[in-house]
């Protein structure tokens, strides 16, 4: 679950972490309240999105010289000014898609005066298993293309959770960023208080970028974006809270409901399946076909007639879905249990792409039988390969 800036910063100040003061708002008049708060003269008006790149970002609704998602305002007025022209407005940026993301709320901050800018973030490193540091002088700007143009000046480790943070860790921040004196002082503590909170909030990414130091000399958190392990949730219902619907996708949004995972993709074929990782080998095997799935979709091992009705409806609601692939394993469930949803669903929501339905396991027999007598124009397969072969061409033969 992502959170945004206003709401990471607040939970890093929770931890001790300098960030600048700041207030959220959801008008101009509380764009104009939250900046008189602050001690200006300058104050930086900051679109909310769930997405980066905002400050070189541009909206639909202005002209191409108009400014970003992020800006510099000397005065009230200009923060009445800018407010007005962000909120309702469409940001696109290099994160967004070209759909862009509606303004909605803005982050009215205290402006810093910058002396250099860093790069400073915590992720949970897979290959690892480890919470990783990566660390870069060149803060600011679109950390893939430093990684890609210039990788010597990243610098990658991670901490061994046995040992658990160690002050060589923070020594190691501080001289990645080659600061000397009382700002490697601060680095070093900065990267202990980032580690702990990452710990206590179950998070999965922290990055700030940039990390800033101030002309008076202060490391300051400029920006901040965080996300968190889903599944750890429920221990952290004040994180929980933070949750924004409006930024998610409204099929994804609509799947949690019920309690099924759902990831939309790019493709044309709509999977339905049982288990993350058998969803993982259909969406492998339809590429393997030369087609693309239209989404992730696990089911879950106790999947109702509700459920496979909420999944259809959901995976139909993309337009760019050309056809529908079941693959599910009656393990704990049963084939005709499921064969009996996936009819029930198919009739329910009047299926006009080609289906293709392959069971495997506890009563498969009568699972198919089920099928192939329902009346329905379902193609039955007999396997993963098979499976994928048939919708397809079935998706191709509709076209
Ligand atoms: P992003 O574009 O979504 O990553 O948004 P950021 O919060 O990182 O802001 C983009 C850029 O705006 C930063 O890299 C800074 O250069 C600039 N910026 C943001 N806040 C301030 C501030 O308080 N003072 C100054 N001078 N520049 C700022
Ligand atoms: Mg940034």
């Amino acid at each position: 679950m992502n959170v945004h800036e206003y709401q990471a910063k607040e939970l890093l100040a929770q931890h001790g972490i300098a960030v600048p003061a700041g207030h959220a708002a959801l008008s101009v008049e509380e764009a104009v309240e939250a900046a008189k708060k602050l001690p200006g003269p300058l104050y930086v008006v900051k679109a909310q999105i769930h997405a980066g790149g905002r400050g070189k970002g541009k909206f639909k609704e202005l002209g191409a010289d108009a400014k970003g998602g992020v800006r510099l305002a000397k005065s009230l007025d200009e923060v009445k000014d800018h407010a007005e022209e962000m909120l309702g407005n469409t940001l696109v940026t290099i994160q967004t898609g070209d759909a862009g993301k509606q303004v909605n709320r803005l982050y009215i901050t205290d402006g810093v005066d910058i002396a250099k800018e860093y790069y400073l973030s915590l992720l949970v490193d897979r290959a690892t298993g480890r919470v990783a540091f990566v660390v870069s002088t060149e803060g600011g700007m679109d950390i893939e293309t430093v990684a890609h143009d210039t990788p010597e000046l990243i610098t990658t480790f991670s901490v061994d959770p046995a040992q658990g943070f160690q002050p060589h860790h923070g020594r190691a921040v501080a001289f990645a960023l080659k600061l000397t004196g009382d700002l490697n002082k601060q680095a070093q503590k900065l990267a202990k208080q980032l580690y702990d909170a990452f710990l206590a909030t179950d998070c999965e990414m922290l990055e700030i970028n940039p990390l800033v130091e101030s002309e008076d000399g202060k490391l300051l958190v400029l920006d901040a974006k965080m996300s968190f392990d889903g599944n750890a949730l429920y221990r952290h219902k004040d994180i929980e809270a933070l949750r924004d619907e409006t930024e998610e996708d409204p099929a994804e949004v609509e799947a949690s409901e019920y309690d099924l995972a759902y990831i939309k993709l790019d493709g044309n074929i709509g999977c339905m399946v049982n288990g993350a990782g058998l969803a993982m080998a259909t969406m492998d095997i339809i590429k393997l076909n030369g087609a693309f799935p239209a989404n992730f979709l696990d089911v879950g091992g106790g999947a109702t007639t509700e459920k496979v009705t909420a999944a259809f409806k959901i995976i139909l609601k993309d337009p760019a879905v050309e056809g529908i692939l079941v693959n599910i394993f009656g393990g704990i469930m049963k084939c005709d249990v499921i064969a009996n949803g996936i009819v029930q669903a198919a009739k329910d929501v009047n299926l006009q792409v080609p289906l293709v339905v392959r069971l495997e396991g506890t009563n498969v027999a009568e699972g198919k039988a089920i099928l192939n007598n329902s009346g329905l124009a379902i193609v039955s397969a007999d396997n993963l390969g098979d499976a994928a072969q048939k919708i397809v061409a079935e998706v191709k033969k509709a076209a």
